[in-house]
């Protein structure tokens, strides 16, 4: 039986895709029809879908349902957003937050991002603080600075007890989304120390060993392995390679073996 501490999350972000619901049962279907060479105690496997369409997939299922966001209030007049407990009843599991396009496109501030925490933590679902530099922000060495500010912004006045067992936390070098590119495993594996120092400065031990730290940012099936194994990371955050079936399937498979 393997340790929670052991565990590799392997999660996909679909962002605004695909384009029509039969289009996302035709990508999900295939996945989970692979899912029995996925099975593994070792391997948690997630999709973070579109809200839209979460209620037509099994919650049970191999794979885990996941949400790209949500509000910090329990409902009221707030016109398009969508609360935790709404989520949680159609089955999610993990919601990823802070995710970078949401700070660029929707002015999401790190407070909004701590406020999101806190409601997810309070909904029972686990939050994915997605936290990562700019390439200018990097080539001014402060790439430590930002990631130290969003981590400490985004877990403010969260206690040990609201997150043990719970936060994951993914570290997506802005200029890595979607560019083919990666940092080196030795940069990843920096940045996962630095992740880790912040964590034991703001809580215990224990927190630090239960909270899996992931990598995104241009993985495929070629990279993934590498990406972890020699990073000491605990999983991936995918987005490009999570649409198309084969690819993530593939690449969950490369953690099975
Ligand atoms: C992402 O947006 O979370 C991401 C990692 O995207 P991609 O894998 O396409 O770079």
């Amino acid at each position: 039986m393997t340790q929670e501490k052991e565990k590799i999350y392997i999660v996909g972000n679909w962002k605004m895709n695909p384009p029509s619901l039969d289009d996302a049962e035709t990508i999900f279907d295939e996945m989970e029809n692979d899912a029995y060479r996925m099975r593994s105690d070792k391997i948690e496997a997630v999709i973070c879908m579109p809200y839209l369409f979460l209620s037509d997939f099994d919650a049970k299922g191999e794979i885990k349902l996941g949400a790209q966001n949500l509000f910090w209030e329990s409902r009221g007049a707030y016109t398009g957003e969508i609360s935790s407990e709404m989520l949680r009843k159609v089955g999610v599991k993990y919601v990823i937050i802070g995710h970078s396009e949401r700070r660029k496109y929707l002015g999401e501030t790190d407070e909004m991002v701590n406020l999101k925490i806190k409601a997810c933590l309070d909904g029972g679902m686990r939050p994915i603080l997605c936290v990562g530099e700019t390439l200018e922000e990097r080539k001014r060495g402060e790439a430590g600075e930002v990631i130290i500010r969003q981590l400490e912004q985004a877990l403010q006045d969260i206690t040990e007890k609201d997150i043990y067992g719970k936060l994951l936390i993914a570290y997506e070098p802005i200029w890595a989304i979607g560019s083919g590119t990666t940092p080196s495993t030795d940069d990843i594996m920096g940045v996962g120390l630095l992740i880790k120092k912040i964590i034991s400065k703001l809580y215990s031990r224990e927190i630090v060993d239960s909270t899996p730290i992931l990598y995104g940012g241009s993985v495929t099936s070629q990279n993934c392995f590498d990406l972890v194994d020699k990073t000491g990371l605990r999983g991936l955050l995918i987005g490009g390679a999570s649409l198309e079936a084969r690819e993530f399937v593939g690449i969950v498979k490369e953690f099975v073996k």
